[in-house]
């Protein structure tokens, strides 16, 4: 028998091996098995297709070593949907196998499943078919040790006779040498039990909140889209309850015995939601993103695959890639966010888009919830490709919020900006806590992360593997790449010049902490940033502070501005709405629209009216004054017209390639060699190559290609006119060595 093994290498597709005849029963595509790889790595690949000849050439075939799980460890449409990211995606099969599979499952992992075992307590052989009288007998003069064994009785009846150690301690209020003396007259006996990581959920699941009239009609609608479409857009203001439309949903389909997925865009938002999804569904509801441990992130995997209690998957992008067994519902929630793109590593796929393909393969419909869509989808929902519901009233009737802009290229002249604070921003503030009512502060982290500078000469600090200025770190007292992440000292002098006095420049969440403390020394504050989140439990426990009043302020960036929901928010500060505008990128403007729009929904969610002030250098903008007026739809005509007419998304699919090598020189005539291949068929089409902004990374430099594709253009052909032009440049021996990245839709 002859197999096609899908490997976790970025080459070929799949690669072809002999299964022994002992072996062939045991081989079903989707099994895991072991080969050797090359001259003697071993890897772990899934089967992905059984031949049904031997391949033409015999020469070089190895035989299968091993086989991991007999059982298949996807379910169908597992490696169809592979096999679309892999082509849509440009990118190998074994790359999108590497991210969709747990590593744990494979073999080759250096990490490998462990079952929780907890100690459980049951009567000892001799008593158990409960010939109890003997054991009471035993035990009469001690009143605390029959009491236990009583308890002992009471709780495990339910359970087989069986009972956790710790819940037999805590619910008879027992002393563990009380029932040591129980298991001494082997009475009592100890023993390990595998327990799931999954259910754990103890108290009993509640009914649905009722949708009120607004929320009602848009149900219905969404429903009434779905006669006719598989995708809806749920476009509803912030706190308009898209949340609870999506729980009736999500019962809808669970009655069906259909599955769910719930997708969400950044870990730090799946800690509020699984608590309000949790009430409802119980342990139904499975929590999967990538700072879950491996363990749990197994016992996901397996249960899915046996299809015991999971029914709804709330989860980040690589849950697109769990073994659903019938999904009926897809909800992308906050569908707009970037980070449903995958940068690093290949398959660079986006997880919003890879879903409505997922969905079709299971016959599933999709709702994108957002306040602020994306220009793709609502140009979709436009031309009548998704259905389209709006949701324009907030759950508690309070008005949108106020956005007041602060002229502060005015204050400055006028000397009035003393602190990074208009003065607007202070005294609302004050307001707003003297009130007991909570604050928001927004700053843009991309490109504005603080450096040094040299007062004298303009020196900065570089990194030496990438051609980018070093990020100061304040509190941590150390400079960071953070395009490679190195940790650098902080230098004494100017190499330069060899002034000592090297000065902070720019400013970022650091800063504004800093000065926030010096205003109000003594009100509680709280920063969320990609400095104080490393670890999931870190943001959990910033929001929960701020959610239980602990935190007065709270600072961020674009984390605070997605999709949180918190009651007493009645200001949000945009400290400097210039820094979202000003990125040459086609998208900055749609991104500056949303970005402001999400901060001021956190604010006035329930009775109150929020306020937003948004400091700004052009107050007269038209983007601001779209945003000033809420006018989602002025953005949209305003963007779509312009991307148009510059064959930006969505009239163009956007591909970057990015080609990578040590030595410039070779790169620039590289890049210019495949550029003029790929001209040959695509003409002006190719944009490039050009120098990013950031030219050198981790020691190698970088040329980018541009390329704008008809929308409905054959991916296929694309494909195929890409990989020769690949491959004819790597024919020129000095060009061997160069790296192509491919960015499909980049974000
Ligand atoms: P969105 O997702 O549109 O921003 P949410 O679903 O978070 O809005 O709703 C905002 C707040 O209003 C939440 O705290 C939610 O619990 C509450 N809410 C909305 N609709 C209802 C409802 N029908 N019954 C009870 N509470 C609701
Ligand atoms: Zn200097
Ligand atoms: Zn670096």
């Amino acid at each position: 028998m002859y197999v096609d093994v899908i490997l976790p290498v970025p080459l070929a597709d799949s690669y072809t091996y002999f299964a022994p005849p002992e072996m062939e029963a045991q081989i079903s595509v989707g099994a895991l098995v072991t080969v050797e790889f090359g001259q003697s790595r071993r890897l772990s690949g899934i089967v992905g297709y059984i031949r049904q000849a031997p391949p033409q050439s015999l020469n070089k075939i190895k035989p299968i070593l091993a086989v991991e799980t007999a059982q298949p460890v996807v379910r169908q449409p597992q490696i169809p949907f592979w096999e679309w990211i892999s082509q849509y995606y440009l990118c190998k099969l074994g790359e999108v196998y590497n991210a969709a599979i747990p590593s744990g499952l494979r073999a080759d992992s250096p990490i490998s499943y462990t079952a929780r075992k907890e100690t459980f307590i049951r009567l000892s052989g001799a008593y158990a078919n409960n010939n109890l009288n003997d054991a009471f007998q035993k035990i009469t003069r001690s009143a605390k040790q029959e009491q236990l064994l009583l308890a002992f009785m009471q709780y495990s009846r339910a359970a087989k006779g069986e009972i956790a150690k710790k819940e037999l301690l805590a619910k008879s209020q027992a002393t563990s040498s009380i029932l040591n003396s129980l298991i001494e007259k082997r009475i009592l006996e100890t023993f390990d039990k595998e327990i799931s990581r999954l259910q754990v959920y103890g108290e009993e699941v509640e009914t649905l909140n009722k949708l009120n009239d607004y929320q009602q009609t848009a149900y219905n609608e969404i429903l009434d889209r779905f006669s006719g479409k598989d995708v809806c857009l749920l476009h509803g203001v912030t706190s308009s309850g898209k949340t609870e439309i999506y729980t009736h949903l999500i019962a809808k389909t669970l009655d069906m015995n259909r599955q769910v997925l719930f997708l969400l865009p950044e870990i730090a938002l799946t800690a509020q939601i699984t608590t309000r999804l949790k009430k409802f569904y119980g342990d139904r509801l499975g929590v999967y993103h990538s700072k879950i441990n491996e363990n749990e992130r197994i016992e996901i995997w397996n249960n899915l695959l046996t299809d015991t209690v999971l029914s709804v998957i709330l989860g980040v992008r690589s849950s697109i890639f769990l073994p659903f067994r019938d999904l009926g519902l897809i909800i992308v929630d906050e569908e707009h966010e970037p980070s449903y793109k995958q940068q690093d590593p290949a398959p660079r796929y986006h997880a919003r888009n890879a879903a409505i393909v997922l969905a079709r393969m299971h016959g599933a419909k999709v709702v994108l919830g957002s306040a602020t869509p994306s220009i793709e989808s609502f140009h979709n929902a436009r031309t009548g490709k998704y259905g389209y519901v709006q949701l324009n009233k907030r759950f508690e009737e309070t008005e949108l919020p106020l956005i007041m802009p602060v002229d502060v290229k005015e204050l400055r002249r006028k000397k009035q900006m003393k602190t990074l604070f208009s003065p607007l921003l202070i005294e609302k503030m004050q307001t707003a806590l003297t009130n007991g009512e909570q604050v928001l502060l927004f700053h843009n982290r991309r490109g504005f992360s603080p450096t040094l500078v040299c007062k004298i000469c303009d020196w900065t600090p570089k990194c030496t593997y990438c051609d980018v200025s070093l990020s100061y770190h304040k509190y941590a007292n150390h400079l960071t790449c953070h395009y490679c992440g190195r940790v650098y000292k902080l230098p004494q002098h100017c190499p330069e010049c060899e002034n000592a006095a090297l000065k902070p420049w720019g400013f970022g969440t650091e800063k504004i902490e800093d000065e926030i403390r010096t205003l109000f020394p003594s009100v509680a504050v709280a920063r969320m940033d990609s400095d104080t989140t490393r670890n999931k439990k870190s943001s959990e426990e910033i929001i929960s502070h701020f959610e239980a009043g602990e935190t007065q302020i709270l600072i961020g960036t674009q984390m605070i501005a997605k999709g949180l929901d918190f009651a007493k928010v009645s200001l949000a500060g945009i400290i400097n709405a210039d820094s979202l505008m000003n990125f040459p990128d086609f998208r900055a403007y749609e991104r500056a629209y949303q970005l402001m729009a999400q901060v001021a929904g956190r604010t006035g969610r329930r009775k109150t009216h929020g306020e937003v002030v948004l400091q700004t250098s052009h107050p007269d903008h038209p983007l601001i004054q779209l945003a000033l007026n809420h006018d989602y739809e002025g953005m949209y005509a305003m963007q779509s017209e312009e991307r148009q007419l510059f064959r930006y998304p969505p009239f163009s699919r956007l591909i970057n390639i990015d080609l990578k090598h040590k030595k410039d020189d070779v790169l620039r005539e590289a890049s210019a060699y495949f550029c003029a291949i790929l001209r040959e068929k695509l003409g002006d089409r190719v944009m490039g190559p050009d120098k990013p902004a950031v030219g050198r990374v981790q020691n190698l430099f970088i040329r980018r290609i541009l390329l704008k594709i008809e929308a409905k253009a054959s991916v296929r052909t694309l494909r195929e006119i890409l990989e020769k032009a690949q491959n004819r440049t790597a024919q020129v021996a000095e060009f061997k060595y160069i790296t192509m990245a491919f960015d499909v839709d980049p974000e």
